[in-house]
């Protein structure tokens, strides 16, 4: 039996005075009889608590001793070994500081995209990143999320649809019965947080929270506070990004606002984040799209079509595949206006141009630019182009340019690979 403790970071036994100081924050008591004992909560997460471990140092032969009732009636394995896992994992040198690091010597396959793929296999979500996806409801933002359960090693918190709708969702997906146990809806802060020191410990590919505002609520914080929301991401997110998980956190739009570059609430959830992505549907073809509104690393952002804010990334449908239903995401479609090819948002404003001036005959310029969304010199440049090619007639009354329809627009749609 093993009854020495090493540290990982250079291969020398732990000393005695390192390792009380690292043990010193699970209720640490002396033993007033042998100088080098003392009692511990025990390491190891009883079911029932109660686990009080008696840690002994034998200097002489620089063995260490272990012992908790609990753990060793169970017979939990060699508990020095445990013991040692568990202070090489607090990737500490002898002082209690944590190694520098060297951001340039990252693992290049931290911080990839591995995850969801769309239609060509490309994947949206990167390993060890904090992405949200946010958008009104309705937009299967839920679907996106569960699909994860069938291909990935994911956890999911759910407070948002209950057993019988996700149950019902999973098996419509296709789901094996047996990547089921992996739900959780937490309901205290203390449960939220011992489920991330669990992941913490043995991290799982994914962790899905359906949605932020649950969440907030089980751990009574305020979601339109800066500070709030930033106590969340120290507890929770930051340390299950810090081990390499994908978290993919599930919020909404603002009710009844036009603003869709932020999800509800304060934006520390947006400045935070490493990806943000806005799901919604599109007026006109009513095909629900995915727009990237942040993405820290770009990669995702590169996929995007043409300019524009938020860039659009593509369309998110669900199809039925026989019993089956597949949530599947496919790249940016290319725009053509009477066979001429024109980035996409050029496309999406001329038609909300031209479907404004076709409501509203005789508008100005201005009325055109605030009705339109997108920037202002775009929607100039683009107005110019429709008056030039006969979509829009501009008549001069007074000093005052007013724009009714021309020859009618027909946009169409291909998706690009
Ligand atoms: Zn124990």
């Amino acid at each position: 039996m093993k009854n020495t403790l090493v540290r990982t970071a250079d291969n020398i036994p732990w000393s005695y005075r390192e390792v009380k100081y690292l043990l010193s924050g699970r209720n640490l008591v002396l033993d007033e009889t042998n100088p080098n004992a003392f009692k511990i909560d025990c390491l190891a997460d009883h079911p029932f608590g109660g686990g009080l471990a008696r840690i002994t140092f034998d200097s002489a032969a620089s063995e260490w001793s272990y012992r908790c009732g609990v753990c060793n009636k169970e017979g939990f394995g060699n508990l020095v070994e445990q013991l040692e896992q568990w202070l090489n994992a607090q990737g500490v040198d002898s002082r209690g500081l944590k190694a520098h690091y060297n951001p340039m010597l990252q693992d290049e396959n931290d911080n990839a995209l591995r995850f969801l793929p769309d239609v060509y296999g490309r994947p949206m979500l990167y390993a060890g990143l904090i992405h949200f996806l946010y958008g009104k409801p309705g937009v299967f933002k839920s679907w996106v999320a569960l699909s994860l359960v069938k291909t990935n090693n994911v956890r999911f918190w759910d407070f948002e649809n209950g057993v019988a709708v996700t149950g019902s969702r999973l098996k419509a997906l296709g789901t094996p019965v047996e990547k089921g146990h992996v739900f959780d809806s937490p309901t205290s802060a203390e449960a939220v947080k011992a489920r991330v020191k669990e992941y913490v410990k043995n991290p799982p590919e994914i962790v899905c929270i359906d949605g932020f505002s649950g969440l907030a609520g089980v751990m009574e914080i305020d979601p339109d506070s800066n500070q709030d929301v930033l106590s969340v991401y120290t507890t929770v997110f930051a340390p299950l990004r810090r081990a390499g998980i994908a978290v993919l956190v599930l919020d909404h739009l603002p009710k009844d606002s036009g603003i869709e570059d932020f999800p509800i609430g304060a934006q520390a959830k947006k400045s935070q984040a490493d990806v943000a992505l806005l799901v919604k549907q599109n007026a006109r073809t009513e095909d629900v799209e995915i727009f990237v509104s942040k993405d820290r690393l770009g990669v995702l952002s590169a996929r995007c079509s043409g300019v524009g804010f938020p860039r659009l990334l593509g369309t998110l449908t669900l199809e039925d595949e026989g019993e089956e239903v597949d949530v599947k995401i496919a790249s940016v479609r290319e725009a053509s206006v009477n066979g001429k090819k024109l980035e996409t948002i050029e496309a999406r404003i001329m038609e909300s141009i031209w479907r404004f001036v076709s409501d509203n005959a005789h508008c100005t310029k201005s009325d055109i630019e605030r009705a339109v969304r997108g920037k202002n010199d775009l929607i100039r440049d683009v107005l110019e182009q429709m008056v030039d090619q006969g979509y829009v007639k501009r008549q001069l009354a007074g000093k005052t340019n007013l724009h009714s329809v021309g020859q009618s627009l027909e946009i169409t749609y291909s998706h690009k690979d």
